[in-house]
């Protein structure tokens, strides 16, 4: 038996009283208007608190914090080896406070405990300290111009940074941004989803705690249409970090082009491909693999392979495999450390999810497995895994995001036809290929249009490598040193010698 099973979550949830006030210049504050909204988790309905409805003059207040905090160099002019330690500091205090910020998690969208404490934590932990320990190793260039002349090409930090996040990986999410920019020197201004916003306001108070100064680093929450558009509007506003949907991120560079032109850098959506193809001897490995990833987060990944394109001589086995996976991912209470799925985000989503199971069956899909909601009784939303067979690209759920634990397979005969169905879709975040045959492995790669492809597996990850899509799922990227690029102006500087 592990640590985490020993402990009672449910005993610990009762007992907790998150604070839902902003974060602004260090401190905890409520909305200027005193607004609030009521937060319930979707593991049984339950209320977790109010949580202060950020307005335009709240964003203002973060947002002059942030310059202010920007302009006198309390954070900004700091050699890279000073922010590096107080980031270090900052990523300890995350792994320090696991277990608070696990639960907060699993309240506030539902994912099971054992995964916030496994990856989530972790992972936004490794994110900060990672760009902690990079940024006092990156330097500057010389150009190689004139004889008589210096080109220097520096990065100066932008300024004040705006980060917009889903709710699928609160923290995870915030970190992306947070490592970056703040290790580059800017201020920040995060905006969380109304659907999730107590481990980035926890986040706040953690880095006021590990010495990053008041202003900093400001948390408001509030709904996307307030509070997120009064950000994405500011003109004191340098560059938006926004990750969300491709439907908001079309509104980031509307919002950017009605203000400042504020750099706007959008990680979007996905509807990623799974090739499976014939010459791959383990068809078991690859359907097991489809299985844990698509139900994984209850299928809420912007990753996540929902749509399967498998050879037709191999797919009947194919599903085979995938229908005897199904039963060990069925819904159950997130806060059991032996949970494997959770509940979705809300209602909302929930009643998306359905419609789409509803939308498969009526164009002609063939339901294999799952399809209806699950455990009702509780008051939460949940859903079953759930599996179609004999999907046609053109049809919604081959097209669109779905967002929930709904997989796709799609049937095809030539490597031709499969490289052409994987590209028919607005979306190009993810893909993988399933091949033993090297040259096609390398062929297919090059081929999809993805800002990442796997072969032969789906789970590797790293913060060393960038994140991000092509098309309609963004630009710029998260992830590795080139997110650095992201939050840094470049500055040529001549000098005559
Ligand atoms: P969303 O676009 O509804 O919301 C994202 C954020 O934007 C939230 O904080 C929300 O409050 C805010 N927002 C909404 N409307 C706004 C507006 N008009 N102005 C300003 N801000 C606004 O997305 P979501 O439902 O929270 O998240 C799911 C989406 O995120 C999926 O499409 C998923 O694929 C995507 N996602 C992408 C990545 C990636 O790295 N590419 C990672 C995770 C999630």
């Amino acid at each position: 038996m592990g640590a985490n099973e020993r402990i009672d979550w449910t005993a610990r949830a009762s007992g907790l009283a998150p604070d839902g006030r902003a974060v602004i210049d260090g401190r905890r504050i409520d909305a200027a208007d005193g607004q609030v909204f009521d937060k319930h988790s979707p593991i049984d309905g339950r209320r977790l608190g109010a949580v202060a409805r950020g307005q335009a003059a709240d964003i203002d207040a973060a947002v002059r914090s942030a310059r202010a905090a920007f302009d006198d160099g309390r954070w900004s002019s700091k050699a890279p080896a000073a922010r590096k330690k107080i980031l270090q500091r900052f990523a300890e205090k995350i792994l320090a406070a696991k277990d608070e910020l696990a639960l907060l998690e699993t309240l506030d969208m539902g994912k099971p405990i054992q995964y916030a404490l496994s990856v989530d934590v972790p992972a936004a932990a490794r994110t900060i300290g990672w760009y902690a320990e990079a940024i006092d190793k990156v330097y500057d260039e010389i150009a190689p111009t004139a004889a008589n002349a210096l080109a220097l090409i520096t990065r100066e930090p932008m300024g004040v940074v705006g980060v917009i996040v889903p709710w699928n990986y609160p923290m995870i999410m915030a970190a992306w941004k947070l490592g970056p920019a703040l290790a580059t020197g800017n201020s920040v201004v995060l905006k969380p989803s109304e659907k999730s916003p107590y481990t980035a306001l926890r986040l706040a108070e953690l880095a006021v705690e590990a010495g990053i100064p008041p202003g900093v680093f400001n948390v408001v929450p509030g709904y996307g249409h307030e509070a997120g558009e009064a950000l994405a509007l500011h003109m004191e506003v340098d560059a938006i970090g926004f990750t969300g949907s491709t439907r908001t991120g079309r509104r980031m560079l509307e919002y950017a082009g009605r203000s400042n032109l504020k750099r706007v850098y959008n990680e979007l959506g996905g509807k990623s491909a799974f090739l499976v193809f014939p010459d791959f001897a383990d068809v078991e490995r690859a359907a097991k693999t489809v299985a844990g990833s698509i139900f994984f987060n209850q299928g809420e990944s912007c990753n996540a392979p929902s749509r399967v394109l498998v050879h037709a001589s191999i797919a009947d086995q194919f599903v085979d495999v995938v229908r005897a996976e199904v039963p060990q991912y069925q819904p159950a209470d997130p806060l059991d450390p032996a949970t494997v799925m959770g509940a979705l985000v809300d209602g909302t989503q929930l009643k998306t999810v359905l419609g789409y199971i509803e939308a498969g069956q009526s164009e002609g899909a063939r339901l294999v497995a799952g399809g209806r909601q699950a455990r009702a009784e509780t008051g939460g939303c949940y859903v079953e895994p759930t599996v179609f067979d004999g999907v046609l690209n053109g049809m919604t759920i081959a097209r669109e995001e779905i967002f929930g634990p709904v997989l796709s397979i799609i049937r095809f005969e030539t490597e031709a036809e499969a490289i052409a169905l994987a590209n028919a879709n607005a979306y190009g975040l993810q893909a993988s290929v399933w091949s033993d045959n090297v040259n096609r492995a390398h062929r297919v790669a090059r081929a999809l249009r993805a800002g990442t492809v796997h072969v032969n597996q789906y789970d590797e990850d790293d913060i060393t490598v960038p994140f991000g899509g092509y098309k309609q799922s963004g630009n710029g990227r998260d992830k590795s040193l080139h997110a650095l690029d992201k939050y840094t102006e470049l500055k040529t500087t001549w000098l005559r010698i």
